[in-house]
């Protein structure tokens, strides 16, 4: 029989399973603890790693859960060493993104949420490949895993998670939602939630659920905007037919009220098809009444599309609108060009 993997398994579970072996209450308890917290934050491939636990309960756990992590395909690095991104290959053969953003400050995980995507961007490497399948939540936290255990070879620790890997989160709410609930853990990784972001192509009412939950899950909210007609952006972003700009920006109305937040808003800057004057004062006046914060992102090019990203000018002119506007937004560094590090692109490399 297959054993359990034990990134499924809830605490309650393991201090029943300790109790099952002759622990007693107390100690099941304490011991429970310990190796959750050592599993979680040393990421650990073998109970025998496990520090100050019996070895009569390693051997236990061995013989009910396996440690079960990812086997890593493809690693690329950018040259400055602060990007890296793993292709990984879990259970069933599925294939994976994961990236590693590293800072002077902290070290933020870029996840999948699923395999493959079906909302088909243009843009969008991982949209070629179509839909696969969901992630379980222990797979999406088993990404995080991953780079924390290389990061605690180097007395480091995953500070960041955001949820902008492959596929989209919110068409996996639940188990996107139960892998929060694990990296937050107190006795495990322990990440504030305010560290946690989930990037959204704009499910309207998977949004407006995030606001209603809010209080359970005070994560922070991205959506990749883009384009600030419908038109364009239908053409560049096909759930906005499902999801026109108006019901969208109804339910970010929703969620900012509701929740005191604002909302981060991407916009990948693509030569003379989104970062014109007439798409910036479009984008001016979409966000009017809205509490944001906007990303301006150069393209990351890849094979399957054939736009080219903005030059450093026309951003600097797009940026210039939003400032006389007084919308606050970034320039964001484009970060792993170099490594095919845009959503899906390593994937793509890797096939024929
Ligand atoms: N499905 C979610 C999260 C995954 S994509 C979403 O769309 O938000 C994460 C981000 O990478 C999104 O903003 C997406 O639009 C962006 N992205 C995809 N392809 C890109 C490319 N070639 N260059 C730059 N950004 C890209």
């Amino acid at each position: 029989m297959s054993r359990t993997n034990f990134y499924n398994v809830d605490l309650p579970e393991l201090v029943k399973a300790l109790q099952s072996w002759g622990e007693p209450f107390d100690q099941a308890h304490a011991l429970a603890r310990d190796i959750w917290h050592q599993a979680y934050t040393a990421s650990v491939t073998d109970f025998s790693e496990l520090t100050g636990i019996p070895p009569r309960v390693q051997q236990q756990l061995a013989g009910a859960f396996a440690l079960r992590h990812p086997v890593e395909l493809a690693q690329s690095t950018s040259r400055d060493g602060s990007t890296r991104k793993d292709l990984l290959a879990l259970e069933d053969g599925a294939q994976i993104e994961t990236g590693l953003l590293r800072y002077r400050d902290r070290h933020t995980i870029c996840v999948s949420t699923r395999v493959g995507c079906a909302c088909d961007c243009s843009f969008c490497a991982t949209g070629r490949m179509g839909f696969v399948r969901q992630l379980h939540c222990d797979e999406i936290v088993a990404q995080v895993l991953h780079f924390q255990r290389w990061l605690t070879t180097q007395d480091k620790a995953v500070s960041n998670v955001v949820f902008m890997g492959m596929g989209e989160p919110l068409l996996n709410r639940e188990q996107t939602l139960q892998a929060v609930r694990r990296l937050t853990d107190p006795r495990g990784l322990n990440l504030a939630p305010g560290r946690i972001t989930l990037s959204t192509v704009g499910i309207a009412p998977e949004i407006e659920y995030l606001a209603d939950v809010h209080s359970r899950w005070p994560i922070k909210l991205a959506i990749s905007l883009h384009a600030a007609t419908d038109d364009l952006r239908t053409k560049l972003m096909p759930i906005n037919k499902t999801y026109p700009l108006a019901r969208l920006h109804e339910a970010v109305r929703v969620y900012t009220e509701k929740t005191r937040r604002r909302v981060l808003f991407e916009w990948i800057m693509i030569a003379g098809v989104n970062d014109t004057q007439e798409q910036a004062l479009a984008l001016v006046t979409w966000l009017q009444d809205l509490a944001s914060h906007v990303n301006l992102i150069r393209l990351n090019p890849t094979s399957a599309y054939d736009g080219t990203p903005s030059t450093g000018e026309t951003t600097e002119a797009f940026s210039a609108i939003l400032d006389q506007h007084k919308i606050p937004h970034t320039m964001r560094q484009r970060r792993g060009a170099g490594i095919d590090a845009g959503c899906g692109q390593l994937h793509a490399r890797r096939r024929p």
